[in-house]
């Protein structure tokens, strides 16, 4: 009897203590459920750049990949198996690959076969033309330390390869672009006793140097060839910039600024690298240019206005001020966040689509706060058609709006520089035939 009364107390309390885990699990496999349905229906559990790939028959769905993501929703529990909930998040941390106790994921570039977007490179980042090479994000892969560590791979093998120049006129390597990438290919051709030039058409830094002001840069620790480990996990986009500055002028980095190159041709013995204003020539090339290419523009009257711009570094210069935002992306609701914090402004941003979906879950619950808060005036499913001195016109699917306006942010990403790695001969994956 006494045993009896044991066993009830223990099960009612075993039941007391698993109805919240119970309901607690419930409602979370309810929310994956709805926003991968959701996802399905966006398109975004497609690949673009990196992304997690789940082996089924590995995976037991213990969630360790979710709960080490630091981007919020990339993955979901649905029906015991780990799924893409919002893929276009991934920004390629792979936090999630030690995570899963059973090796049932991987962050990459997956099957590229059908891909346009992404060149097809071997193991050291050469492309299907010997001697020229892609690093960096330009390659697929985002994040600092892919770029640090593809720009050292790919000028080891041009050291242990290297014909060596013996004219002057031909350097070993010409690098293009002084991003992460470049930089730590300059500093591997110097560790390597290469000659070598790096190029860019801005100053040295990269994507970095159009980071917004303060922005707190993640990063893993990596190891910077000559430099030493980039230590901490988290960095201000000034302090990172002050290091590779230090960098620059410890190791007395060979760069010219002011070069925007426009082909790359291979000749016999070297390649032609040119501008409209100067042509350099070199054994190897390292394409490091980023994907960032020149910013999409709208084509819409009044664009060429001087308060129309496609970057914001200060929002803290803008205060009292009525401002559109337009686009949809961390770089748009980022500037749209910080331009609302200032005082006085009246921010709006536009997205032709009809909700935010490819942000980071930081940039989506500050965004949503602001808009609670009446700090910001979200727009969607519209288009800017006009800007005009004093005001904006925008067309929803409902109306004409004109709204006043003093400054306009447009957030409509780059338009990278894949015809020009085309022209040089690179093949990318949507372009390779099929096999026989
Ligand atoms: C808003 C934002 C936030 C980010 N936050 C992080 C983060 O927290 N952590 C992280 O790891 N990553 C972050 N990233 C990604 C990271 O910045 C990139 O992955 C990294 O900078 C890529 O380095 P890269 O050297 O390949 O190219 P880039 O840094 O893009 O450098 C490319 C260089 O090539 C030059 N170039 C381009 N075309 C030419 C040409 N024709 N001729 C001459 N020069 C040319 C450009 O001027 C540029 O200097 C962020 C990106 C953005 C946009």
């Amino acid at each position: 009897m006494e045993s009896l009364l044991i066993w009830s107390i223990a099960a009612i309390m075993g039941i007391i203590i698993f109805i919240p885990y119970f309901l607690k699990f419930r409602k979370q496999q309810k929310n994956f459920i709805e926003r991968r349905k959701e996802a399905e229906t966006l398109g975004i559990i497609k690949p673009q750049a990196q992304f997690p790939f789940i082996d089924d028959s590995l995976c037991i769905g213990c969630g360790s990949c979710v709960a080490a993501c630091p981007e919020g929703d990339v993955l979901g529990i649905v029906y015991g198996k780990a799924r893409i909930i919002n893929g276009l998040r991934c920004v390629g941390h792979a936090r999630c690959e030690p995570a899963c106790p059973v090796g049932a994921i991987k962050v990459g570039l997956g099957d590229i076969s059908s891909r346009e977007d992404i060149p097809i490179l071997d193991m050291d980042y050469q492309t299907g033309v010997p001697g020229l090479f892609v690093v960096g994000e330009l390659g697929g892969l985002s994040l600092i330390r892919n770029a640090i560590a593809q720009g050292k791979t790919a000028v080891e093998k041009i050291a242990r390869d290297a014909h060596r120049s013996n004219d002057p006129a031909i350097k070993d390597v010409l690098i293009v672009g002084a991003g992460p990438a470049g930089l730590t290919a300059a500093l591997t051709a110097q560790k390597h006793n290469l000659s070598y030039l790096l190029v860019d058409q801005q100053s040295p830094g990269g994507t970095i140097l159009q980071y917004p002001r303060r922005k707190l840069v993640m990063t893993q620790p990596v190891e910077i060839p000559l430099y030493g480990k980039l230590q901490k996990s988290e960095y201000s986009k000034e302090a990172l910039l002050e290091i590779w500055e230090k960098i620059i002028d410890d190791f007395d980095l060979q760069i010219a600024t002011g070069h925007k190159i426009a082909s790359v041709q291979k000749h016999e013995d070297f390649f032609l690298v040119k501008n409209e204003r100067s042509e350099f020539r070199a054994r190897s090339v390292v394409l490091a240019m980023g994907r960032r290419g020149t910013p999409r523009k709208l084509g819409v009257p009044g664009e060429d206005q001087k308060k129309v711009a496609y970057q914001l570094i200060d929002a803290k210069s803008y205060t009292n001020n009525h401002v559109l935002v337009v686009g949809g992306g961390d770089s748009a609701v980022e500037a749209a966040v910080g331009l609302a914090r200032q005082k006085g402004n009246k921010v709006s941003i536009s997205y032709r689509k009809s909700q935010f979906f490819r942000i980071k879950k930081k940039n989506e619950d500050r965004i949503n706060l602001l808009i609670r808060e009446g700090k910001v005036q979200p727009i969607f499913n519209s288009n800017l058609t006009e800007i005009l001195p004093d005001s904006v016109r925008l067309k929803t699917n409902k109306a004409m709006l004109d709204i006043p306006n003093d400054f306009v942010f447009v957030f409509a990403g780059g338009i990278p520089p894949f015809k020009m790695l085309r022209e040089m001969g690179i093949t990318f994956g949507g372009d390779a035939k099929p096999l026989d």
